[in-house]
C-alpha cells in the first residue's frame, strides 16, 4: 500500500514541492490524521462495488482512503492550484477522476450519468468547505440523486443543528430541510488538531442515510419548507406570531392562521421549535389553499 497522504510530515512535502499556500476563503483545512480517514471510510460502508463522490478532494487525503475501499471516486475541486497536485498525489490510484469545478455550479446529475452509470451503490463522502456546507447539502439533497447518502464531515454547530430533534434549542428549519431527505446522526465529533491549519471551531462528522419517501407527504414541498422557515424566523415568538409576520397578507389572517392550527390540533401559543416534523406537514397542508400564491 502507498504511504498515507495524511500524514504532517507528508501533507508538509507535498504543500512545500507545490508551494501551495491555504485560501481561508476556500475554507481549506486539510486532514492529517490516517485513523481519522479510515474511520470516515468505515461509516460509509462502501464496497467494492460502490462508486464515492467527493466535494474538495484538497490534496488527495481522503480521496486515497476511497480509491481504496470504493470501485471509483469522482471528487469536484474548485481551486484549480490543486489540479497538478492531485495528479500526482493520487498517480498511483486508476480509479480516481477528478473534476475541476464549484459544486454549487455543477451538473452533478449529469457527471453522475457519464462517470457513474451503473453504479447501484454511491455514497458522498467528503471533508466539507464550511463556508458552504448547508448549500452543498440542500443542492445535493434536493436534486434527487441517485445516492445512498452522505457520510461528511462540517463544523460541529451546525451538524448538531442538522441532526437536532423537536423540543431542543438546536432544533429549526434546517433539522427539518434534512430530515425530509433522510436520517441523520452525528457518527463521531473530531478534534481540531488533525487538520493542518487548525480550523477556530470543532467539528463533527455525520452520516445521512436517505429516505426512500419522505416521512411526510405534502401538498407542495416549496410551500412546507415556507412554512418552516417562518415558523422559526424569530425562536422566542409563538408559531402564530412568526405565522403572521411571514405569510403575505390578506383578509382576516390572523383567524385563517389560528383556523388552520387548530384544524391540525396545534396550540397557537406554541413555538415552532417544538412541533414535529408530521406537525410540519400537516400545517403546511392546512394553510396551503389559504395562503398559497397570494
Ligand atoms: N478533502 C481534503 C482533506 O480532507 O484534507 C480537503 C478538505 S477542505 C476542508 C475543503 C476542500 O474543498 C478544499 O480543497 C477546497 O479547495 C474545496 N472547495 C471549496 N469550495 C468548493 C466548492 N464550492 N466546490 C468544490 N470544492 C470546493
Amino acid at each position: 500500500m502507498n504511504k498515507d497522504i495524511a500524514t504532517p510530515i507528508r501533507t508538509k512535502e507535498i504543500l512545500n514541492k507545490y508551494g501551495f499556500s491555504f485560501k481561508k476563503s476556500l475554507g481549506q483545512n486539510f486532514l492529517i490524521d490516517p485513523n481519522i480517514l479510515r474511520n470516515i471510510v468505515q461509516h460509509a460502508d462502501l464496497t467494492e462495488e460502490s462508486g464515492a463522490i467527493e466535494v474538495g478532494p484538497g490534496i488527495g487525503a481522503l480521496t486515497e482512503h476511497l480509491a481504496r475501499s470504493a470501485k471509483k471516486v469522482v471528487a469536484f475541486e474548485i481551486d484549480q492550484r490543486l489540479l497538478p497536485v492531485l495528479e500526482d498525489t493520487l498517480s498511483p490510484y486508476q480509479n480516481v477522476k477528478i473534476i475541476h469545478s464549484d459544486i454549487l455550479k455543477a451538473d452533478v446529475r449529469t457527471v453522475l450519468q457519464e462517470e457513474l452509470a451503473d453504479f447501484k451503490d454511491i455514497m458522498v463522502v467528503a471533508n466539507l468547505p464550511y463556508y458552504v456546507t448547508t448549500p452543498i447539502l440542500l443542492k445535493l439533497l434536493t436534486e434527487n440523486l441517485p445516492i445512498r447518502g452522505f457520510v461528511v464531515m462540517m463544523q460541529k454547530e451546525v451538524a448538531d443543528r442538522i441532526t437536532a430533534r423537536p423540543g431542543t434549542k438546536e432544533y429549526g428549519s434546517l433539522s427539518i430541510a434534512i430530515q425530509y431527505y433522510g436520517f441523520s446522526e452525528i457518527a463521531m465529533i473530531v478534534p481540531k488538531t488533525v487538520f493542518m491549519p487548525q480550523p477556530n471551531v470543532d467539528s463533527a462528522v455525520i452520516k445521512i442515510t436517505k429516505h426512500k419517501q419522505p416521512p411526510v407527504q405534502v401538498i407542495n414541498e416549496d410551500f412546507f419548507f415556507e412554512i418552516t422557515r417562518a415558523s422559526f424566523a424569530q425562536r422566542r415568538k409563538t408559531i402564530l406570531n412568526n405565522l403572521q409576520s411571514g405569510l403575505t397578507s390578506g383578509k382576516e389572517k390572523k383567524e385563517r392562521i389560528i383556523y388552520a392550527l387548530e384544524s391540525c390540533g396545534i396550540e397557537p401559543s406554541r413555538r415552532g421549535e417544538t412541533l414535529s416534523i408530521q406537525e410540519f406537514g400537516k400545517l403546511a397542508d392546512a394553510l396551503y389553499p389559504h395562503f398559497f400564491n397570494q
